[in-house]
């Protein structure tokens, strides 16, 4: 229950307006000590209600007496447009019985509409670092009154090199008095070196927990010989599956055109999503796929991190995510609030010892699954260690580097003799797995 809260009856309003019945486990530990005014630092996934977990205690400090609007008292920081967006519009629907004003800026935009905007004065404004920067810059900007700082996705701020920006945004906030900072991962020493520079005597909520992650998701892998070979998997699964809604992960810009082509050309109704993409494509995109134009979206991380579009129940990792917080993040797009999700990564040999530390990361093993009408020659390595990594990639690696076309020589043992691919078939395959974090990045 929402009431449970501290939260002005304006607000409750709006909650139960938005039909949220009951506070997501984030929102649980965060609101309270938020609304008490404590520093905290927030380790939650996309998809857990983060969102709401900041903005009503937010607008919750705002409430009260109306006050003339000469001065930003809230500031949120975003990585990417969209998601900047996606707070925006999340703000308005809590705030939609205050007279609280937010306002955006990000990149992209015309420089003076925002400046225009920024001359009113909003009460919170939420946007990416680098267009924040060059107001600051211009003089267009003041962040010296700001009383709450908010750094969403912080680690991911970080990896995109805003650490410079996020240092200089943070310190123009020098009367602030709360700050809170989410990230979805526990980050490295960049994120470290954030939290000690601007919060204060901060407490850590963890709601991170793996074992808790994706609830609501099946989660698969199906092998597969080669690029052609995924291609003609994903138009195999798009067109078989139930689904709602699809995305389609690729780990580079090519990859996504390319797969793309390929879609379009056997008439599926896709749009395509990555960063050499102008603004306006990418909201069309966006757009399209929340409206249910299209129910197709083909793009990389970075274009996609964080989107919340409803009945999202498909993700299809046409190449394997870098590291276990990247598969977490695609991953946590469905399954939302509840709902059923099927997530499918496509292993090609290379694929598979980046598939397999996943799965410890996660301690979870993945279904196997086979299409009969494309089933391939790869199946998995031969050999495999109790961890379920491939014996011998290395050396593969290696030999495929010298040339890239030439077969894996077949194995002088007859594959009859040879037992089989233990991680494969039988074994729940977790009992004997590290318990150490493996380095997959
Ligand atoms: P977020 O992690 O903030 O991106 O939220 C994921 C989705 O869950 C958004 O569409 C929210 O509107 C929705 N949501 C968040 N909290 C709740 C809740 N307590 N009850 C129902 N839906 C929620």
């Amino acid at each position: 229950m929402f009431s449970q809260f501290a939260l002005h009856e304006r607000l409750l309003k709006a909650v139960a307006e938005l039909n949220f019945t009951e506070p997501t486990p984030v929102q649980l530990a965060a609101i309270p000590p938020a609304v008490e005014g404590r520093d905290l630092r927030v380790t939650a996934q996309t998809g857990s209600g983060k969102t709401a977990a900041f903005v009503l205690p937010m607008l919750n400090r705002l409430m009260g007496r109306a006050q003339p609007r000469v001065r930003i008292r809230v500031l949120i920081l975003l990585p990417t447009r969209e998601l900047a967006q996606q707070t925006l519009r999340e703000v308005e629907r809590f705030s939609q019985f205050t007279f609280i004003k937010s306002g955006l800026i990000t990149g992209g935009e015309d420089f003076k509409v925002q400046g225009a905007m920024l001359r009113k004065v909003p009460d919170v404004l939420i946007g990416t670092p680098g267009r924040l920067i060059e107001h600051l810059n211009a003089g267009t900007l003041d962040l010296k009154q700001v009383e709450m700082l908010i750094l969403d996705e912080a680690d991911r701020m970080l990896d995109m090199g805003f650490a410079e920006d996020l240092e200089r945004l943070t310190s123009e906030c020098v009367n602030r008095q709360q700050t809170l900072l989410f990230s979805a991962t526990s980050g490295g020493n960049g994120l470290r070196d954030i939290v000690g520079k601007v919060l204060r005597d901060p407490l850590h909520l963890k709601l991170n927990l793996v074992g808790e992650l994706n609830e609501g998701t099946r989660q698969q892998i199906i092998t597969a010989d080669d690029m052609a070979h995924k291609e003609r998997l994903v138009q195999w699964l798009l067109a078989n599956e139930t689904y709602q809604k699809a995305i389609i992960f690729t780990n580079t810009r090519v990859q996504a055109d390319r797969l793309y082509g390929r879609l379009v050309a056997a008439e599926v109704k896709a749009f395509v999503l990555h960063g050499d993409k102008d603004q306006k494509d990418r909201k069309l995109a966006i757009d399209r796929l929340r409206q249910g134009g299209t129910r197709v979206l083909v793009a990389t991380d970075v274009a996609a991190r964080g989107l919340d579009v409803d009945g999202l129940d498909l993700v299809i990792n046409f190449d394997m995510p870098r590291s276990g917080d990247e598969y977490v993040h695609r991953i946590g797009r469905t399954g939302r609030a509840g709902g059923e999700g099927l997530a499918i990564s496509l292993i090609c040999h290379n694929d598979w010892n980046l598939m397999s530390s996943i799965e410890r990361y996660l301690k979870q093993r993945f279904e196997r699954r086979v299409i009969k009408d494309l089933k391939g020659s790869y199946q998995g390595p031969k050999n495999l260690k109790a961890s379920g990594k491939a014996v011998g990639v290395k050396k593969k690696k290696t030999a495929a580097k010298k040339n890239a076309t030439q077969k894996p020589k077949p194995s002088a043992k007859s594959p009859s003799k040879r037992k089989q691919p233990s991680g494969l078939i039988s074994q729940d395959g977790l009992a004997p797995l590290k318990r150490k974090l493996p380095a997959v990045e």
